[in-house]
């Protein structure tokens, strides 16, 4: 019987607990969200990301700059933020308009306060095994797979999409749970035996129902990172979930499966980050 796996139940869990933990704290802590230009889409992330920060109890401050805002003015927020001592995270919505340098800018976000771990020294830290801020999704999809599987050692892996974003950090998570990984993508030859082969399929490539149900092994742990609009305007991830759900053991819906951990994740990464910086300080 295979079981739907519940992103939403697990992320207000989560959730509780990060809330649970501020409501013990005097000086609560803060995120700083910078949000460049009318992407209709970003502008929806955000105002869930704060919806979030208000229902655990973190204090969220956004800055909101027009789509032609440059390089040198989102360095200048930037810079404020990392200089401010009561701003414990900050988060760079992307994508970026287009003409801004996302990879400059990320950068400069100062890695202890770098909530979306997208900074070189906490991706260096993940591949080190050292502790740091890690990427929201994987860090969430990692919690959805532990919940229904207790030991990932020596599972065989399979990650396709190979983005800094997600791909990356979440075979190196499931490197750290001694998982066996291979990683997919655009260049990947006999991709439909490859994943055949996974204990573990985590698919996160940005297109509709790519992952067909002959491409799981029966009792695979599926999980779908994909989001894509189809033509009814309806969500639907990157896995032919109606099929797939006949073979996999277990499964992650679109939506209600992948997403609301990365904002549960996001509340730990501020609470995280602030512990942080309690420490050095
Ligand atoms: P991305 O940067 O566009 O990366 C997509 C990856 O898919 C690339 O590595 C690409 O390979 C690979 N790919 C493209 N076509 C492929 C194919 N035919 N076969 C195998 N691999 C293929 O995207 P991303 O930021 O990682 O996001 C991926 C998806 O996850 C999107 O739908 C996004 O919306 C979703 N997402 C969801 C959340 C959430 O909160 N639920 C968060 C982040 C992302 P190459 O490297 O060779 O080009």
């Amino acid at each position: 019987m295979t079981q739907i796996i519940n992103g939403k139940a697990i992320a207000a869990q989560l959730k509780e607990s990060v809330k649970k933990a501020v409501d013990e704290m005097e000086y609560k802590p803060a995120l700083a969200v910078i949000l460049v230009g009318d992407d209709p889409a970003s502008h929806v992330y955000v105002r869930n990301k704060i919806k979030a920060c208000e229902h655990v109890g973190i204090r969220s401050i956004e800055k909101r700059l027009p789509q032609n805002t440059n390089d040198e003015e989102v360095e200048a927020i930037i810079k404020e933020l990392n200089d401010n001592p009561d701003i414990h995270g900050i988060l760079l919505q992307l994508p970026l308009p287009e003409g801004l340098d996302s990879d400059y800018l990320i950068q400069l976000i100062r890695a202890d306060k770098d909530v979306d771990g997208l900074n070189l020294r906490n991706v260096g830290s993940l591949v080190a095994g050292m502790d740091g801020l890690v990427p929201c999704t994987p860090e969430g999809s990692l919690i959805l797979i532990r919940s229904v599987i207790n030991d990932l050692s020596g599972l065989h892996a399979v990650v396709i999409g190979r983005s800094l974003l997600f791909g990356k950090p979440m075979a190196q998570l499931l490197l750290r749970e001694n998982c066996t990984v291979t990683m997919a993508h655009s260049r990947t030859k006999n991709l439909a035996e490859i994943c055949r082969q996974a204990d573990i399929l985590v698919v996160a490539v940005g297109r509709e129902k790519m992952v067909k149900a002959d491409w799981i092994k029966k009792g695979a742990c599926v999980i779908d990172v994909g989001i894509n609009r189809m033509e009814n305007g309806k969500l639907c991830g990157d896995v032919d979930f109606e099929m797939a759900k006949e073979v996999a053991g277990y499964i992650t819906p679109v939506p209600g499966g992948v997403g609301p951990m990365t904002i549960a994740c996001l509340m730990e990464n501020t609470l995280k980050a602030m512990k942080q910086s309690n420490e050095t300080s």
